[in-house]
């Protein structure tokens, strides 16, 4: 994940139930939350029943600049933790958006705390209020005696895109929005009632004890307690499944899976689909070609290119070689007045091997969104001397915004939207460019049915 590309995912949740108290509940979460941090870096928040009694807390940064450091041990056995970027709800007081929210609904239901991933389109045309605390109203007011009926009810009124998470005193319940938007799963602890919930499976690799349980499904709502562990509460009759493609391309750590699909191998057919199709570099390979194959390199884009860009290089059968290098992270690098100051600082940025010199370069990436980070890096290759330098994304162009979670500049900003690929091509100073078609996208992932509105601006109607 590049988190200089300046697209956010709306959330990330991690939450834990177990029958007994144990000290280490809270730092697991801790830990689960620092593997979601790509999928929100402004704040994160935790809460966890202790005594009988919600505690929240909630910090703005990274989990590793504040939970991590701070190293808080508590006797819990239910934990809800969330990272977030924020796409709505007022800013005034930042603390006042960060997840997970209290709330207290009527005698039946109790205290409750709620956290949520995704974004809740309809909703905006009704409140000023974030989405999440238009959910936590929407328990507070419901009259519904039983937790499961208030659920139900919920699920009917929010039409998605999300995955919410919600701890009461006597348990845990998840629920999936029916178009399956977003990815949560359960994992949990061998021959014990201990569960973890999370928005992706790379928790796993850090919480070794967990194992992936299930994914919860598009339409489900889950309860976990103690007395029955994990049992399914209500399914609702599946829509047209719509799995947001970015999740694929970009947002999903590469070691995650989504509903069972691995991320690092998608990526990895991506690069290959490109490389399939493209016949300008194939005909620089053909025995009767000019052009010595050693002298040309495949360079996937730090960090976000590498996977496609040796899916690419492997089927084309040329050398993949990491000739760029990411030096450290520095934040939104090209907001500079000139074109001067921006190569000035791309090349702090990135360390690039000598030996690109005289190379065709071909530059694999995840995507293009304004265009302004590829023409700046573009131009300085060719100051360090490539020959050619061909880029190729591994995702159709991003033509639209998105309403259903992640932050997408408008239409006017993507370089992409009103451009031929030429035009494109120009803009950005390549030598040639490709994307993969959508139709190739949603070939690669079949039989998943997936969210491409940011492509193609086919909006789901329903949502609003
Ligand atoms: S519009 Fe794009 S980013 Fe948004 S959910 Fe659909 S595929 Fe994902």
């Amino acid at each position: 994940m590049d988190y200089d590309k300046n697209l956010h995912t709306e959330c990330g949740v991690f939450a834990l139930f177990s029958n007994e108290i144990n000290e280490n509940y809270y730092l697991n979460t801790v830990n689960g939350l620092e593997t979601l941090q790509h999928r929100g870096q402004e704040s994160a928040g935790i809460a966890y029943i202790e005594n009988n009694k919600f505690v929240i807390d909630k910090k703005i940064g990274l989990v590793r600049d504040t939970f991590a450091i701070e190293k808080k041990q508590v006797k819990t056995n239910m934990t809800l933790g969330h990272v977030r970027y924020s796409t709505s709800g007022a800013k005034t007081n930042p603390l006042d958006d960060v997840q997970p929210l209290y709330g207290n609904g009527n005698k039946n239901l109790g205290e409750f705390v709620i956290a949520h991933n995704g974004n809740i389109p309809h909703i905006a045309n009704k409140t000023d209020k974030s989405d999440s605390h238009y959910i936590v109203e929407l328990l507070e007011k419901t009259e519904k005696t039983n937790w499961n009926d208030a659920l139900i009810d919920i699920h009917n009124i929010l039409k998605g895109a999300y995955c919410i998470v919600i701890i009461t005193k006597s348990g845990m319940y998840c629920m999936r929005d029916q178009y399956g938007y977003k990815p949560l799963c359960i994992g949990q602890r061998h021959y014990r009632n201990e569960f973890v919930v999370t928005s992706e499976t790379c928790s796993f690799r850090v919480l070794d004890k967990y194992k992936i349980r299930k994914h919860v499904l598009p339409g489900e709502i889950l309860m976990i307690d103690s007395e029955n562990g994990l049992r399914e509460v209500y399914k609702k009759p599946n829509k047209l499944e719509s799995k947001c493609l970015f999740e694929y391309i970009y947002f999903m750590d590469e070691r995650s899976n989504f509903d069972g699909v691995m991320i690092d191998t998608k990526r990895k057919e991506f690069g290959a689909k490109l490389a399939e199709n493209d016949f300008i570099i194939s005909s620089y390979i053909q025995p009767d070609s000019a052009i010595y194959k050693e002298d040309i390199v495949v360079i996937g884009c730090p960090n976000t290119g590498i996977i496609g860009g040796k899916g690419y290089a492997e089927k084309m059968g040329i050398r993949y070689e990491q000739l760029i290098v990411k030096k450290r992270h520095m934040n939104r690098t090209f907001i500079l007045p000139t074109d001067e100051e921006r190569k000035k600082k791309c090349r702090e940025k990135y360390e690039i091997k000598e030996s690109i010199k005289d190379k065709i370069v071909i530059l694999v990436d995840d995507s293009i969104v304004r265009g302004n980070t590829m023409r700046i890096l573009i131009a300085v290759l060719f100051e360090y001397g490539c020959r050619e330098i061909h880029v190729r994304i591994t995702s159709p162009p991003i033509k639209y915004p998105c309403y259903y979670g992640i932050d997408i500049p408008t239409s006017m900003e993507l370089v992409a939207f009103g451009k031929t690929i030429f035009e494109t091509r120009d803009f950005i100073g390549a030598t040639s460019l490709m994307y993969i078609p959508i139709d190739h996208m949603k070939e690669m992932l079949s039989p998943t049915k997936v969210c491409s509105a940011c492509f193609t601006g086919d909006f789901n109607e329903e949502l609003f």
